[in-house]
């Protein structure tokens, strides 16, 4: 007979916290019904995409030099437009990151005099610079690209009174970011991104919305451009990469839109004619046939966590319910002590550097210091199992990712375990 606990046993995870696991999951089969059922019909959207763009042999295999005619780099780029909706799209290894692909969305498309507006309040660290709220090199702020911001009111809504007070005649585009990211609010489902377009461009019809899609590909079975938006950007070592991307980072949207990002990140003149794959098409390729499943694992994950330690009497954000609209989940643990257990549970479960005790240190850019746990097969990826979180209250880790769900259960079990082990949850658990 197959005895589960025997193998949990062998990896570190006592009786009791293995127990706590499997009754905290009894209660979560309707939910992981739903996500089973998003995935399933995400994974029918991808594989569409792909037999309608006749994916062949070829397709897998690369290009060097200028990447002249590079079949595999074309048919992707068509596949993420049909699978996003999109009119045309630009997925590189060329562009590095996250960051990479919103500033490149941003300066192609921006042009002096112009104005960008934020409607839901700050956006991710990374685009301060690049917008010039932190004055740094090269920002839109030098090139007389002026910036506005609305926040949100203080119950997570749009203060469409002020967004309306905030369009004027330079407004040229508006960003909204999808994903709660590292801040205190709720995350967008598609649908509010939707009516929050919606009322930007009755206001102003030719304002382009750009969508900061990190973390929500796949999430739900509309993407921001089904609502309105123009473009949509994110980074391949997140949702869309599957894991198995090794880099890169995509723009998906209409056609000019498009067309003015890949002047920019190649040439004017060269566009999209340029950029050789090597060798990365087939990471691509199957990273984002896997996408919608890998996706669902990090769900699967993140609300196993919410539930386990929301009963154990910590804040967790989203709650242990609410509905979800990006992989990330936040668990106030009170105490450093609890926050670095934790970490050490989930990087001592991990694939790769599972030996390695993760230490706090002075992260630049950081007014604390940061403890990080990650185990990854490709260097950062935060679509793999991960978490971190700033030394100071309310000692909030932030842990995203799962490859497959029964990896994400293990992680969140062990970093339960390390709890368990320094005394912080015993009197609950037992
Ligand atoms: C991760 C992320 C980014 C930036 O991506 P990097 O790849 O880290 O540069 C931007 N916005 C959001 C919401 C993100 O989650």
């Amino acid at each position: 007979m197959l005895d589960m606990y025997e193998m949990y046993k062998e990896i570190g995870i006592s009786k009791e916290v293995y127990e706590f696991g499997e009754k905290i999951l009894e209660d979560l089969k309707d939910r992981f019904e739903e996500f089973d059922r998003v995935c399933e019909y995400n994974q029918l959207k991808v594989l569409q995409a792909m037999r309608k763009n006749k994916v062949s042999a070829e397709c897998l295999l690369g290009t060097t030099g200028y990447g002249y005619n590079d079949l595999g780099r074309e048919t992707l780029e068509r596949v993420y437009a049909d699978t996003f909706k999109g009119e045309d799209a630009l997925v590189r290894p060329q562009i590095t990151c996250g960051t990479h692909a919103l500033a490149l969305a941003l300066m192609s498309n921006l042009r002096p005099g112009d104005e960008l507006l934020s409607p839901v309040g700050k956006p991710y660290d990374t685009l301060e610079e690049v917008i010039g709220i932190r004055p740094s090199q090269g920002s839109l702020a030098e090139y007389n690209i002026t910036y506005r911001q609305v926040d949100l009111l203080s119950d997570g809504g749009f203060d469409y009174e002020n967004i309306k007070k905030a369009i004027n005649e330079k407004t040229k585009l508006v960003t909204i970011q999808r994903s709660k990211g590292y801040a205190m609010r709720p995350s967008f489902s598609v649908e509010r991104i939707g009516e929050l377009i919606s009322f930007i461009k009755e206001i102003k019809p030719d304002v382009l919305v750009m969508v900061d899609n990190c973390y929500g590909e796949f999430v739900e079975t509309r993407e921001p451009l089904e609502v309105g938006a123009d473009m949509i950007v994110g980074s391949l070592i997140k949702n869309p990469g599957g894991g198995l991307a090794p880099t890169g980072g995509y723009i998906v949207g209409k056609k000019e839109c498009i067309e003015n990002a890949a002047h920019r990140l190649t040439s004017p003149g060269l566009g999209k004619e340029v950029g050789a794959s090597l060798g990365m098409n087939q990471s691509l390729f199957q990273g984002f046939f896997m996408a919608p499943t890998v996706t669902n694992s990090a769900l699967k994950s993140a609300v196993f966590a919410a539930n386990i330690y929301e009963k154990l009497g910590y804040h967790v954000v989203p709650n242990a319910t609410e509905s979800r609209h990006d992989i990330i989940q936040s668990v106030e643990l009170k105490s450093e002590e609890a926050l670095i257990a934790f970490c050490k549970g989930i990087q001592s479960a991990a694939p790769v550097d599972s030996y390695v005790t993760p230490e706090p240190w002075d992260m630049p850019g950081y007014d604390a210091k940061v403890i990080m746990a990650a185990g990854a097969f490709v260097q950062g990826s935060s679509i793999e199992l991960s978490a971190d979180g700033p030394l100071k209250p309310p000692y909030a880790v932030y842990f995203q990712g799962g490859l497959t769900w029964y990896h994400g259960k293990v992680g969140i079990l062990m970093s339960l375990q390390k709890l368990y082990e320094a005394n912080l949850v015993m009197d609950i658990l037992l």
